[in-house]
């Protein structure tokens, strides 16, 4: 295995029980640079990335090693010189250019259809047949690993198929925020900004719900929609969560997104689950027993993207230790793997944040009204409330005997500070990252 592919490995491995964000945040621009005689030197993006993955991710990231086949590792950890800072991969994505970032392995012959996704698959495979005609928008939400990147991906795949020349933009909604961001620094590239955006034939726009609130890049988004939905153009959408569930969106936008076609995607069955991952194993060339597949597959509930890390591994550790990848050592893999649904205890979450915020719980629980300890005891209302789906009256209680409406008012407040803030947003992301890894 090449530093990449081990590097890859243990980002999938990480994936497991970290969230998407903290990974993106702190482990996505790293890279793996050498490993030699178990010292293994990781490149940091910057500072911020370098601290936390030498302090706070320093467990996960051994144990990541390990289970990658890396072994017993020591980690150095340097920021990476300049020249090797490539400039981020911000554009846009037109296959016809080198610089593709529709991945072409996100196909429709790859993408397994079972009860819980046909719909989407069908409506998404209809766009592509007529685009801009019948659904427009599309717009797909699910929970996450469920396959809405696929299919966005799917999509334009498939659209270019059939009209080779036909302009395509993959993003995010992060990258479209971030790239707009840049763009307006001069006429010119808000200018070409606006060309690129608005001159596609096909728009696909993922994770809609990172689009912050009352931004200037939320109206731009805005006027792209309407400007390309005007010249018959499809946009196709996903996100974590129906339109009518969003807070940070603008009602006008959540009102477009309403006018076209909605779908979701449930979690797979047993039997998809299953399917799937004869496929994967059949893409990676493995030999894998049909009963360690169904062993794989009754144990994995839920995300897809799951179901895959836990191949990917098993498969990665019998290459490791150059056996096959039988019960016996997926019952190992399975072992390090973190239940479906982690228990946390509220005191678990207000233990979290206490400490990330070095404060005592009395301070958390106190009435003190310092911004020291007000935004703590906000982030902790928020966690309760996502993790534990504690009611307004169980969180006041839990907070120190709160009334409902104060913890109304400051999970209100956190959201939208949340929304605003990408700092503390990733501040977050990193706590609820930390409870839910401890508690597997
Ligand atoms: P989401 O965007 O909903 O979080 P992704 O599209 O990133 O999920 O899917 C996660 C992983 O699972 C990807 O590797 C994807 O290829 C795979 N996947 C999801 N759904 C399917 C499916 N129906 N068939 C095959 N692979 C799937
Ligand atoms: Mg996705």
């Amino acid at each position: 295995m090449g530093h990449k592919e081990i590097w890859q490995n243990v980002l999938t491995f990480l994936e497991r029980d970290l969230s998407k964000g903290v990974i993106a945040t702190f482990f996505g621009a790293a890279e793996l640079a050498d490993l030699d005689n178990g010292q293994a030197l990781i490149l940091c993006p910057n500072r911020l990335a370098l601290e936390q993955l030498r302090t706070r991710y320093r467990s996960q990231l051994a144990e990541a090693f390990r289970a990658v086949g890396g072994g017993e590792c020591q980690f150095s950890f340097e920021i990476k010189p300049l020249e090797n800072h490539r400039a981020p991969d911000l554009g846009p994505i037109f296959r016809n250019t080198p610089n593709s970032g529709l991945a072409p392995a996100y196909n429709f012959e790859s993408f397994v259809i079972g009860l819980s996704n046909q719909l989407a698959a069908s409506v998404a495979q209809a766009v592509t047949e007529q685009p801009g005609a019948l659904h427009n928008p599309l717009f797909i939400y699910s929970g996450v690993g469920l396959g809405k990147t696929h299919l966005l991906h799917a999509v334009g795949n498939s659209v270019l198929e059939k009209a080779p020349n036909s302009r395509i933009i993959y993003a995010s909604a992060e990258r479209f925020t971030t790239e707009f961001i840049r763009s307006i620094q001069s006429q010119q590239t808000a200018a070409s900004f606006r060309r690129k955006f608005r001159g596609v034939d096909v728009l696909l726009i993922d994770d809609v719900q990172f689009f912050a609130s009352r931004t200037a890049s939320q109206e731009e988004f805005f006027n792209t929609f309407n400007e390309l939905f005007l010249a018959g153009k499809q946009v196709v959408l996903a996100a974590d969560r129906h339109p009518a569930e969003f807070k940070n969106i603008e009602q006008r936008l959540v009102s477009r997104f309403a006018g076209g076609m909605i779908t979701d995607i449930q979690e797979p069955d047993l039997d998809m689950r299953l399917q799937i991952l004869r496929r994967k194993a059949a893409a990676q060339q493995a030999e894998v027993s049909e009963g360690v597949l169904l062993a794989l597959a009754q144990q994995l509930e839920g995300s897809i993207r799951q179901l895959e890390g836990a191949l990917h591994q098993l498969l990665a550790i019998a290459r490791a230790q150059q056996t096959a990848p039988t019960e016996e050592l997926l019952n190992t893999v399975i072992k390090t793997a973190p239940p479906a649904k982690p228990f946390v205890t509220p005191s678990d979450i207000i233990g979290e944040v206490c400490q990330a915020y070095r404060i005592t719980a009395e301070q958390l629980c106190s009435s003190q009204r310092s911004r020291e300890i007000v935004l703590p005891r906000q982030v902790a209302a928020h966690l309760l409330r996502q993790i534990s789906k504690a009611s307004l009256n169980q969180i006041g209680e839990l907070l120190g005997g709160k009334d409902h409406s104060t913890i109304l008012y400051g999970l209100g407040k956190i959201e939208k500070q949340l929304a605003a803030d990408e700092i503390l947003k990733n501040q977050v992301e990193s706590i609820r990252g930390e409870i839910l890894g401890k508690n597997r």
